[in-house]
């Protein structure tokens, strides 16, 4: 006989750098689509294994073990028909694309869906690659993703700006798909760190000199075939302060990109910035040497990660041992430590990269 769970958990974010861990009435099935899991790991990630499917939901069963992309899509409009699920239609009506409201809820211990037996990716059962699992979610495809709109191919350099947990992802996966030469651009030391376990990456540190110079010089000379911002909008200068500078990094990615090469841009860009340094940037607006753009005859890929398309491949890559994105992890806590391990990344916020909670307490095999 199954329990009936009434209630759940939640990390609300009261304000910044502070959340509380809130109990709530449990999510429920509300469509036939519908599915309900336990979630065994949390962050921007949702995976855990399901405890309840609706009538309509025919290729899951209670007890599987599965993954979430973080924009669920609808698998039935044109764009999503077409193979671009970030871009779905019919999730929020009258905005391509369904990340929102479900990356706002914040971690949490059960977690409803829609349209499940089109979004779950479903993974062996058991804990084994827990994390690396998680990673399918959102970064390892995103990072992924930014490498494919780069238009690479094998062979080539590449640069990818912003060492967080996509820069990191959109590293290694230029490494696991036989770059050349592959350089990892940003000024916190713990992230410049954290690139040094891809192998071969080169970290380059950006508070110390011009990046596109230090790439430039690092690669004999010549610019790099391809140019990853993995940053977006947040992006700063390499001045001391933080003030936010929306096209630095674009700017840098036309300069340091050979001439008829790509750039890749799965950083975020929104079309109103409110605490942009001017009025253009509060309106999505920036400047960039688009005739130096067109001169050299450079492509730009843009937009969020279709993760359907890429992650049963990359899962299928972490079971055969041939990835392991594991490696950006830095921190694993359960739910009802959220509130004292937020204030501590308070105090050094820039010092970590990635925190996986596990709401349901650690994992058991
Ligand atoms: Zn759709």
């Amino acid at each position: 006989m199954s329990t009936t769970i009434t209630t759940m958990k939640a990390v609300h974010y009261e304000k910044s750098f502070e959340v509380s861990v809130r109990e709530g009435p449990a999510p429920k099935i509300q469509h036939p689509d519908d599915t309900i899991i336990k979630v065994t790991t949390a962050g921007r990630e949702n995976m855990g294994i399901v405890d309840q499917v609706s009538s309509g939901v025919t290729l899951l069963r209670k007890g599987d073990r599965v993954v979430i992309p973080f924009n669920v899509a609808d698998g039935r409009c044109l764009n999503c028909e077409e193979g671009r699920t970030a871009f779905c239609n019919g999730v929020n009506p009258g905005f391509a694309g369904g990340a929102y409201g479900y990356v706002a809820m914040g971690p949490h211990n059960m977690f409803a869906f829609p349209y499940a037996d089109f979004n779950a990716l479903v993974l062996p059962a058991g804990t084994r690659h827990e994390s690396s699992f998680a990673f399918l979610a959102d970064i390892f495809p995103t990072g992924w993703h930014g490498v494919t709109l780069s238009n690479f191919s094998p062979g080539e350099s590449i640069a990818v700006f912003g060492a967080g947990p996509v820069g990191l992802m959109s590293a290694y996966s230029a490494r696991l798909r036989e770059a050349s030469r592959v350089y990892v651009v940003d000024k916190v030391p713990a992230r410049l760190e954290a690139a040094k376990k891809i192998p071969g990456a080169k970290p380059i540190d950006f508070s110390v000199g011009d990046a596109v110079d230090m790439i430039i010089k690092e690669n004999g000379g010549k610019m790099v075939d391809r140019s990853v911002d993995a940053v977006g909008y947040q992006a700063v200068g390499s001045g001391k302060g933080e003030e936010e500078e929306p096209n630095v990094v674009l700017e840098q990615c036309i300069m340091v990109t050979r001439p008829t090469g790509g750039i890749g841009v799965p950083g975020l860009y929104v079309p109103a910035d409110l605490g942009g340094p001017d009025e253009k940037a509060a309106n999505g607006m920036m400047m960039m040497s688009f005739g130096k753009l067109f001169e050299k005859g450079l492509t730009i890929g843009t937009g969020q990660c279709n993760v359907k398309k890429y992650n049963r491949y990359l899962r299928d890559m972490i079971i055969s041992g041939q990835a392991d994105p594991n490696f950006v992890v830095s921190h694993e806590i359960n739910i009802d430590d959220a509130p004292s391990a937020y204030q501590k990344f308070d105090q050094r916020i820039e010092d970590y990269a990635k925190v996986l909670i596990h709401p349901n307490g650690p994992l058991r095999s």
